[in-house]
């Protein structure tokens, strides 16, 4: 179990959850499930120890340098306003 201290942004209460977390860098984007993070019950901010976001990065890496399957690629529908 991670604490993760109250949020910055409103001072309530973070909890630690599994989140599907949106991984955008470079234009690319990479749907990441079942992410340990602390989301604020309040605003909703979520929070992520160094470990999960080196181990988010090294699997960024692994997808758009190293060129590795990722486990499923799903299509997104993109707009304009
Ligand atoms: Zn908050």
């Amino acid at each position: 179990m991670t604490t993760y201290g109250d949020c910055t942004f409103c001072c309530a209460t973070v909890e630690e959850k599994r989140i599907e977390y949106d991984y955008r860098r470079k234009g690319n984007l990479l749907i990441v499930s079942n992410v340990p993070a602390g989301v604020c019950r309040q605003c909703g901010e979520s929070y992520f120890t160094p470990e999960v976001l080196k181990k988010m990065d090294q699997l960024y890496h692994d997808i758009f340098d190293r060129h590795q399957k990722p486990e499923r690629v799903i299509s997104v529908p993109a707009v304009s306003l």
